[in-house]
């Protein structure tokens, strides 16, 4: 299909955006599909089915495997990407639609979820389809016309064909930031990253015994976070270290206008969505705990998609505010998806609109707006 087609036939509905001007031409849903079914790839399918102005199409995978079948099991539509073979799959019984060039030729976006710079390979093919894409932060920020995180720019997206969704750990420190800097402005940044050494269900990187300083300086992620902040000035270093469960970043922040208290700070995150801030009494000492919390709680794949801090680990001295924050890497960046593709194709009035869908849709509490007990 040509550059440009008309999205989702069926009917379109009108929208009034935040600055007052209306369209008509918003389609009712948009037609999305997922190409590369991993870590990312199977929780964004499985958010875009939750979405009401949205429809999934069908994922695109290289081999069968378990995630194969399980997609199969949800009811969708199963393509072959990547060079895989359609064979395999007949082979272990798990029916596909066709290529993906026959994904592509029936959707209005795709989200690219593939390896680590196979995205950019893939972009090509998805702009001569005619189909807006949404790649992940493993890309360089020029794989897509934009950068993007729902709470740091939201509007980048509007009209464009394709966009970057920054990384699980920019993602963390830009929804940080955005909130922070609106409300007391920053004049300084720094942050040490901790970051897990592998995904749960990987068994092929490390380290497994050791504590790997990361000698880029400063590392790719203060770079990162400014494709969606520019102005904010942030410095990051980072070390790997040995487990699979979550980041934490150690946030040092020099304010130009502090508040009076660290509770200030506290219930302005907290009335923040995608903020979970532990109450001391909670016991989540950790990350350990944070993704007990994460099984307990029971979202699709145990995910924790907010931001986590903990009360007890925000404080502030004078102009500076310090604070510890966990990314769960393998969730944080889905509902930012979702938001990429509302933000592009104008499906919501604002950011706030679309984050509140994306969320109830998810499951996802609302901010809390209860008082904070600290002093
Ligand atoms: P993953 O390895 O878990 O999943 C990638 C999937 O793509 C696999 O199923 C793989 O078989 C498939 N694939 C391989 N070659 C392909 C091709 N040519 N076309 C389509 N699919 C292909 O990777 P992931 O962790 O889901 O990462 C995907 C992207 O998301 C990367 O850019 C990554 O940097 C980014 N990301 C990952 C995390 C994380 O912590 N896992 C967090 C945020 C962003």
């Amino acid at each position: 299909m040509a550059e440009g087609r008309t999205p989702s036939p069926g009917c379109a509905r009108q929208v009034l955006y935040a600055d007052g001007t209306v369209r008509g031409d918003v389609p009712k849903r948009v037609r999305v599909g997922v190409n590369g079914y991993g870590t990312i790839g199977k929780r964004v399918a499985d958010a875009v089915v939750k979405q009401p102005d949205m429809e999934l199409v069908g994922v695109a995978k290289t081999r069968p495997s378990f995630e194969a079948e399980q997609a199969v099991a949800k009811g969708y539509r199963l393509f072959v990407t990547g060079g895989g073979d359609p064979g395999a799959f007949e082979t272990a019984g798990l029916p596909v639609a066709g290529t993906l060039d026959a994904l592509l030729a029936g959707i209005d976006v795709i989200v690219d979820a593939s390896p680590d710079k196979v995205g950019r390979e893939n972009a090509a093919r998805y702009r001569s389809a005619g189909v807006r894409a949404v790649f992940q932060g493993g890309e360089k920020s020029d794989v897509a016309e934009a950068s993007f995180n729902a709470m740091a720019n939201y509007r980048t997206g509007e009209g464009k064909r394709s966009l970057r969704v920054v990384s699980c750990n920019t993602t963390g420190l830009a929804r940080a930031a955005a909130v922070i800097d609106r409300a007391w402005g920053v004049e300084r940044w720094e942050a040490t990253l901790v970051r897990r050494a592998a995904d749960p269900s990987e068994t092929n990187r490390g380290p497994i015994n050791g504590i790997l300083p990361t000698f880029q300086m400063p590392s790719h992620h203060g770079p990162d976070v400014r494709t969606v902040l520019q102005d904010l000035p942030i410095t990051t270093l980072a070390v790997v270290v040995p487990t699979t469960l979550m980041h934490v970043h150690v946030n040092r922040v020099r304010l130009r206008h502090p508040p009076a208290r660290a509770a200030d700070v506290v219930a302005r995150l907290r009335a923040s969505p995608r903020f979970r801030i532990f109450r001391s009494w909670e016991r989540a000492d950790g990350t350990p705990q944070v993704m007990e919390f994460g099984r307990d709680r029971g979202l699709g794949h145990n995910d924790v998609m907010e931001n986590v801090l903990w009360e007890a680990g925000i404080g502030l001295d004078g102009p500076e505010l310090h604070f510890f924050q966990g990314v769960h890497q393998e969730s944080v960046v889905v509902p930012e998806n979702i938001d990429a593709i509302r933000s592009m194709f104008g499906l919501a009035a604002d950011a706030e609109e679309s984050i509140r869908m994306t969320d109830a849709a998810l499951g996802l509490p609302p901010p809390d707006t209860r008082p904070t007990s600290m002093k």
